[in-house]
């Protein structure tokens, strides 16, 4: 037998697979799927099996060496879809591959094998058979390498013992991250006596006194390091009490299941809408057919989407099938997870990039093995590996990160497509504000539109107050808040409420617009925004080229109002401090939340009460419940319009419909405002009223006249290199290329700086293909991108192709 295996070799310059005899010990275990070391050139590598043959057309074939899994890490469904990936998206098939198996498969790993009991009995063994069985119930568990080479001999008896169960064989993760063991802190004593410390307890010990409250609100040990985090203390002053005898610290086998002793309230059914049953009726006919199919969820925020996801699954499950639910990381909280454990406890695996990578394996391998058949987790919880696949539900499916950001630059929603026709069955895209391109298949009737047009129980939609800056400025207001704004703060500190703010998506603010008039400066060819190039005073438009000169007046109004405009959280966060001295601001973006877990710290030290504030980017405009929150509030939602991406008006409609979704969700009334200088612009007043279907209309007309998606496809080329002529040049004859190359039909835009021009001392350029109705671009772009590969000796140069980019930048 030979197997086909594509190997790990970043500069091959095509994905050709390479054929490798299977050794007679092997052939139980090898199949399509298999991780395995092949010898190449003088090296060995790691490889995959795509396929298998009993002839290979090779004269010369060597040997696999190992194989790497008892079980291949990859179904054939997922090799296959890998070999999709990597010509819809332009990368190596080795890396498709790669990215669909949990971070602990790419790094150390290790096999152990251990006696079991059946092998204990067998006793019409040979001796050398013996002596290997024997070492290994001497010292359990034994590393599988070492049993290969202490006894090189016995290999196919190794083998055998374990297909036959008289060893059993377990992956082990090296995980750096996770410990094996985990301290807790208990309460050594009795509650009377700790509120007795507290009151004794000098004024020095103020950390202490903390930790001691802080115990005697828990029913149980606390892990120390939660303990140490939600304080942000050092375990000085656990360790004094602990020898003051009032708490007690213990080491506890730590358990890898990150939601493992929690205890989930069980879910109550509810009585559905008359909405809801009829889209649920729907949707069970649809996973009954067991056909492909594709449906569009279009439901408002609090309309009951989730409790149709539940039914669904529900659904699909009483038909022996499995279900993968997507929901964007950021919205991935233990109240979401909550409510799906509730509902299917321990059938319920969760993925997300928070977890370590053995957390990560541990959830992964359930699925694999089939002990689950729920998987709730972030986008590449989008290959889990399941065999029997029937739903697969997409939340909030117009968020931009459901599309990868490196190689490959995949997007889960059209991952789902793909597996739901491999395997018969149901996905189902739900959003308040379904993604042009969703919206555009569904009212071509591509996708099968269902809609939820009310909030259950006909809550009302919150009402939405837009404030115009400009005619703050006019009154003489230059500051960041409105009267408006300003008031409702000043209300909710004097009320003891909590409130949230926003700012714009990331810190990218290099636009200029005008403050009396609104007016920002726009491509004339592209219609977006144009970006201010401090280094030479210049604005351009970093789709096409175009440059123009930077003004100090208004081409709208005339007024001198004119600038770049754009602030950080953290300058927001400052001027709240001036203005309501004693605000108490919890921050949330990029900069405090880099670290693992400091996004739950600081949701839960704003739910705990510790914060006036939440502020921060379009990060907390989703999956957030806040009962005491009663004001949110949008700095400037000409932030996010104003970015340069043809998507602004739709990212400025989402997010402003978003926020309206978070207000009035609970008994207090709530209110929400909206700070803008362009309060007429037609994705804030749509966002306004609610108006989704007008919106879609004018955005699709736009999109439209400008030739952007969903009529035209994208592909954006990203040169990078410290060299600055290498990069210009290498993007010019790449340019040239592809104009020689592709049809005239296809626009070319470019070269250019891209906008964020250097990341890590590398410079960036960027061009860009538009294009309909050619099949073929993409092969094409493929063949050229390998060319490239090959060529490209000399030089530190970096092509990364983005094939439906959702980031221009
Ligand atoms: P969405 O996901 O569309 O924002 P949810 O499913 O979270 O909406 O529902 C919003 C709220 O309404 C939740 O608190 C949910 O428990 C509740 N809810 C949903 N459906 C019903 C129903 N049929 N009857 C009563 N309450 C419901
Ligand atoms: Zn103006
Ligand atoms: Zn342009």
């Amino acid at each position: 037998m030979y197997a086909q295996v594509i190997v790990d070799v970043p500069h091959v310059e095509t994905d050709r697979t390479f054929d490798y005899l299977v050794p007679e010990s092997f052939r139980e275990w090898i199949a399509v799927g298999s991780r395995v070391w092949v010898p190449f050139g003088h090296r060995v590598l790691q490889g995959y099996v795509i396929g298998l043959s009993s002839v290979s057309p090779i004269r010369e074939v060597k040997e696999i060496q190992d194989v790497l899994d008892l079980t291949p890490p990859l179904t054939e469904e997922l090799v296959s879809l890998g070999e999709w990936i990597s010509q819809q998206y332009i990368c190596r098939l080795y890396s498709a591959l790669q990215a669909m198996l949990p971070a602990a498969l790419r790094s150390s790993y290790q096999k152990e094998v251990s006696l079991t009991e059946k092998g204990r009995e067998q006793v019409w063994l040979l001796e050398s058979e013996q002596k290997l069985m024997n070492f290994i119930s001497n010292q359990e568990p034994v590393p599988f390498d070492q049993v290969l080479k202490d006894f090189p001999d016995e290999r196919s008896f190794f083998m055998s013992a374990i297909r036959l169960g008289y060893l059993s064989c377990e992956q082990v993760v090296k995980d750096r991250i996770t410990r094996k063991t985990l301290l807790y802190v208990k309460s050594a004593t009795s509650d009377e006596r700790m509120k007795e410390a507290i009151e004794g307890l000098s004024k020095q010990a103020e950390k202490q006194k903390q930790v001691l409250r802080y115990m005697l609100t828990q029913s149980g040990p606390l892990p120390m390091k939660v303990l140490l985090a939600d304080l942000q203390i050092s375990a000085s002053s656990v360790k004094a009490l602990v020898e003051k005898g009032l708490l007690s610290i213990e080491e506890v086998e730590e358990r890898r299941d990150p939601y493992a002793g929690r205890s989930f309230q069980k879910d109550q059914a509810v009585q559905f809408t008359e909405t809801q049953a009829s889209v649920i009726s729907h949707l069970e006919q649809a996973l009954e057919r067991r056909q492909a199919s594709v449906h569009l969820l279009h439901g408002v925020t609090g309309s009951g989407k989730t409790e149709v996801y539940l039914e669904a699954i529900a659904r699909c499950l009483e038909l022996g099938k499995e279900a993968i639910v997507l929901v964007p990381e950021i919205s991935l909280t233990p109240q979401m997870v909550n409510r799906f454990k509730a509902r299917f406890g321990e059938q319920v695996a969760v993925l997300h990039s928070r977890l370590s990578h053995g957390e990560r394996y541990d959830e992964w391998r359930r699925i694999r093995q089939g002990e689950v058949s729920v998987v709730v987790g972030a986008r590449s919880a989008i290959f889990a590996p399941f065999t029997k696949l029937g739903l697969i539900i997409m939340d909030e499916e117009h968020e931009g990160t459901y599309k990868q950001e490196e190689t490959p630059r995949y997007h889960a929603r059209d991952i789902a497509v793909q597996r739901a026709h491999f395997h018969q069955a149901v996905a189902l895209f739900g959003s308040a504000t379904p993604a042009m391109e969703t919206f555009f298949k569904a009212s071509k009737g591509e996708i099968e539109y269902l809609s939820m047009p009310e909030r259950v129980g006909a809550r009302p939609l919150p009402s939405v107050e837009i404030v115009d800056m400009r005619d703050e400025l006019r009154s003489g207001n230059r500051t960041m808040f409105s009267r408006a704004l300003s008031q409702a703060i000043a209300l909710r500190l004097e009320r003891k409420e909590q409130m949230v703010l926003f700012l714009n998506r990331r810190g990218f603010s290099t636009f200029v617009m005008c403050r009396s008039c609104g007016h920002s400066l726009q491509c004339p060819h592209c219609d977006i925004s144009l970006t201010y190039h401090r280094t030479n005073q210049t604005v351009r438009c970093h789709y096409c080229g175009h440059t123009e000169r930077e003004t100090t007046e208004c081409p709208s109004c005339g007024s001198g109002h004119i600038r770049h405009f754009g602030t950080g959280t953290q300058k927001v966060e400052e001027e709240l401090s001036k203005h309501f001295p004693g605000i108490r601001v919890i921050r949330m973006d990029v900069d405090t939340t880099s670290q693992k877990g400091s996004h739950e710290k600081l949701l839960t030290m704003f739910r705990e009460g510790q914060g006036d504030v939440l502020l921060g980017t379009q990060m907390i405009a989703k999956g957030l419940d806040f009962p005491k929150v009663t004001l949110v509030g949008v700095i400037a939602a000409d932030t996010v319009l104003g970015m340069p991406d043809f998507r602004a008006a739709e990212r400025t409609f989402q997010l402003l419909t978003q926020v309206g979704g978070r207000a009035g969700r609970h008994e207090l009334p709530g209110e929400v405002i909206i700070q803008t200088y362009n309060p007429e612009h037609y994705s804030i007043e749509l966002a306004k009223d609610h108006k989704y279907d007008r919106f879609f209309s004018l955005e699709l007309k736009h999109r439209y006249e400008k030739g952007y998606p969903p009529y035209y496809r994208l592909v954006l080329f990203t040169f990078s290199s410290p060299n600055v002529p290498l990069v210009v040049k290498t993007a010019d004859e790449w340019v040239k290329t592809l104009r020689q190359t592709l049809p005239s039909s296809v626009f070319l835009l470019g070269p250019v700086a891209s906008p964020i021009p250097r990341i890590k001392d590398r410079y960036r350029f960027q061009c860009m293909i538009k294009y309909r109705d050619e099949p073929e671009v993409l092969a094409w772009v493929k063949k050229l991108a390998e060319a490239f590969a090959r060529d490209q000796k000399s030089g530190d140069i970096q092509l990364t192709i983005d094939v439906d980019p959702q980031m221009l930048m």
